[in-house]
Parts: structure tokens; C-alpha cells; sequence
């Protein structure tokens, strides 16, 4: 079986495009059967950036309920946080030593991140690809899911794999992407050309897989459209066309089929059609996440039993590592 290592930051609470185009594929992809998968809650990344402590517990928790209550099956797969797993860190410093400054100096999530967080230009932020590389590594991943912003840290990856192989012989698999089939990508609901993120300053750019359904409505209500008034695709409709992925996201609708069902029914007829379809399919995820949050013994027996499934996979890379690069073994 092919391994897959999957992961998302506990660094704000998730929007529908992070459910739309990771955790619904994910949830799919354990189901095939197919793939031998990892689900990794990544909070060591999400200290690059200053979180208050507070805030970031309550994300984190967040998240593993987010990813039990979508589906994903902790029998099935480790579902763990990366700080629980030394040894990602531990592997981390040894590719670290195996990373060019210059690698990472090009490496325009850096670049970006600097811009946005330029009050704490930290060396975390710069290093970051080498504890990515280090999570993917780990693991011995065949694929990894990745969206445009992460390709250019999996190429990193694979370069540092096939590094540290031909340094010291053959010690990493070197993955591959994976575009899963479905999932669009979804904008941002104020800026049709920015893609719909968690940490996006303005909340009436993103919906929240925990927003109440009148807070959905109003949101899709003030999203931007053109000044036309029919529902279908074209010059100038990138507002238009967010919506309708979305709802097509949503309801397994085609474009087609949406612009035929909403011909000649304009722009409000159809933001409602959104609104109640988008807080329908989050209604019962919803549902689970707040059974699941007053179970806190389960939530943690959960990421107990992932974390220690992870590590003795993760372990084994390690000491491989480890023993290759000559530290004394104990
Ligand atoms: P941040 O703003 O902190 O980077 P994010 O919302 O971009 O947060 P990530 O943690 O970077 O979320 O990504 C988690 C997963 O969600 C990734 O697999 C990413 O491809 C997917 N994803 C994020 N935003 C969208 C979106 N708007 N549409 C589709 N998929 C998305
Ligand atoms: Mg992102």
C-alpha cells in the first residue's frame, strides 16, 4: 500500500476551503482503502507565527474534533499532533544541517510570511521546509497531498531526500504530490482573486466550518459579485463563479446544471440557495463536533494512541538516520 502523510495547522479555526479541499478528499481517500494514511495536526509549524496560548489550545482541540467530526477514522489511520512525535524535530535539525541557505532564501512562502509578519521575522519561518521535510520524510511517504503554496517545499523535500540518500545511501523514499480528483479551490468571499484562508484579517472572506447558518447567510449575502445579474460563467464573473463552486462543492451540482437551474433567477434567489446548501452540509459535521468536544477522554485517547503509532514508525527513519550520519548509538 501506498503511504499518504497528510496535515493541516491548528493556526485559526477552519473555513470551508480547507474542508472543501482537504478534509472532505482526505475522508475519501481513507475510505478507498488504498492508501496507508498519516493525519498529522501540525502545530509546530503554527508557532512560526506568535500564537496566544490560549487561542492556540482551543485551535488545536479544534481541529482534531473538526478532523473525527468529518469523518476521518482514528481506527484506521494515526491521526496525532506533530508536537507529540520527537522525532520530528529531532530529524528536522539533522536535514537542517543538510539545507542550503540559499534553498531557503528562495523560497517564496518566506518571502510572503516575512512580508505579512515582518515584526518577527523569526528563524522558524525560515527553516520551516526542513521541519516539513522532516514530517514527510518521517514517514517514508509515497504521496503527499499539497496545494500550489506547498509545491516548492516539496520539491525541497524530494531534493533533500535524494540529498541525504546519495550522501549516506539510501535511507528516504522521495514522495511524490498528490492532486486528489475533486475539490475546487474556493476564494475568498471579498476578493474573488485570493484564496479563501483561515487567516485572512477580514472575516467576511471566509466561512467557517463552525459558523451558525445565519452567519453563513449573511456572509454569502455580502460577498462580492459584478454588477450583472446572471448566474453563469465568464468575463469579469470570478465572484459569481466562486459561488458557484461552492454551491457545486456542496451539492455535487455541476456548472452546468447551476447555470441552467438558476437561469433568469438572479444574484439574491441564488446567494440563498448557497447560504442554506453550505450550512446544510456543515450541519451535521457541526453536530459531531460539539458530541465529540464534550468527550474530552476520548479526544485525548485518540491522539495518545496516534502519537504512539506515529513514533514508532517515525523511530525507525530516525535511528536509521541517526546511525548513518555517525551519532554514537545507545
Ligand atoms: P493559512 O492561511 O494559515 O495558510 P489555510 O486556510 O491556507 O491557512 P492551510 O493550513 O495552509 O490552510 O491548508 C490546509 C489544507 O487546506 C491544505 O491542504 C490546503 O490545500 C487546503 N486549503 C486551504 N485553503 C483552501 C481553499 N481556499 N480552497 C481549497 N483548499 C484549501
Ligand atoms: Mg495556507
Amino acid at each position: 500500500k501506498k503511504r499518504i502523510l497528510s496535515g493541516i495547522q491548528p493556526s485559526g479555526p477552519l473555513t470551508l476551503g480547507n474542508y472543501v479541499g482537504a478534509l472532505r478528499n482526505w475522508v475519501e481517500l481513507q475510505k478507498t482503502d488504498e492508501y496507508e494514511c498519516f493525519f498529522m495536526l501540525a502545530d509546530m509549524h503554527t508557532i512560526t507565527v506568535r500564537q496566544t496560548p490560549k487561542d492556540f489550545r482551543k485551535n488545536a482541540m479544534d481541529l482534531l474534533a473538526l478532523f473525527l467530526a468529518c469523518g476521518l477514522d482514528p481506527e484506521k489511520s494515526p491521526i496525532f499532533f506533530q508536537s507529540h512525535v520527537p522525532a520530528h524535530a529531532q530529524l528536522s535539525w539533522v536535514l537542517t544541517c543538510n539545507t542550503y541557505m540559499g534553498e531557503l532564501s528562495r523560497m517564496t512562502q518566506f518571502k510572503d510570511k516575512s512580508r505579512k509578519h515582518s515584526g518577527n521575522i523569526n528563524a522558524g519561518l525560515f527553516t520551516y521546509p526542513s521541519l516539513m521535510a522532516a514530517d514527510i520524510l518521517l514517514y517514508q511517504a509515497d504521496l503527499v497531498p499539497v496545494g500550489e503554496d506547498q509545491k516548492q517545499h516539496l520539491e525541497l523535500t524530494r531534493d533533500l531526500a535524494n540529498r541525504f540518500n546519495n550522501a549516506y545511501s539510501e535511507t528516504f523514499k522521495v514522495p511524490e504530490g498528490y492532486i486528489p480528483k475533486v475539490g475546487a479551490r474556493i476564494m475568498s468571499l471579498q476578493d474573488p482573486s485570493q484564496k479563501m484562508s483561515k487567516s485572512d484579517p477580514n472575516e467576511n472572506g471566509y466561512i467557517l466550518m463552525l459558523d451558525d447558518p445565519d452567519v453563513i447567510v449573511r456572509k454569502i449575502k455580502r460577498a462580492v459579485t459584478d454588477s450583472g445579474s446572471d448566474v453563469c460563467r465568464g468575463e469579469n464573473k470570478a465572484g459569481i463563479e466562486n459561488l458557484m463552486n461552492i454551491y457545486s462543492a456542496v451539492t455535487g451540482m455541476s456548472l452546468d446544471e447551476i447555470e441552467r437551474n438558476f437561469a433568469g433567477k438572479g444574484y439574491g434567489d441564488f446567494k440563498n440557495a448557497v447560504a442554506e446548501s453550505v450550512a446544510e452540509a456543515l450541519r451535521p459535521i457541526q453536530k459531531r463536533y460539539h458530541d465529540l468536544m464534550a468527550n474530552k477522554d476520548y479526544l485525548e485517547q485518540v491522539y495518545r494512541r496516534g502519537a504512539e503509532i506515529a513514533s514508532r514508525t517515525a523511530g525507525k527513519t530516525l535511528s536509521k538516520v541517526y546511525r548513518k550520519v555517525g551519532f554514537i548509538q545507545m
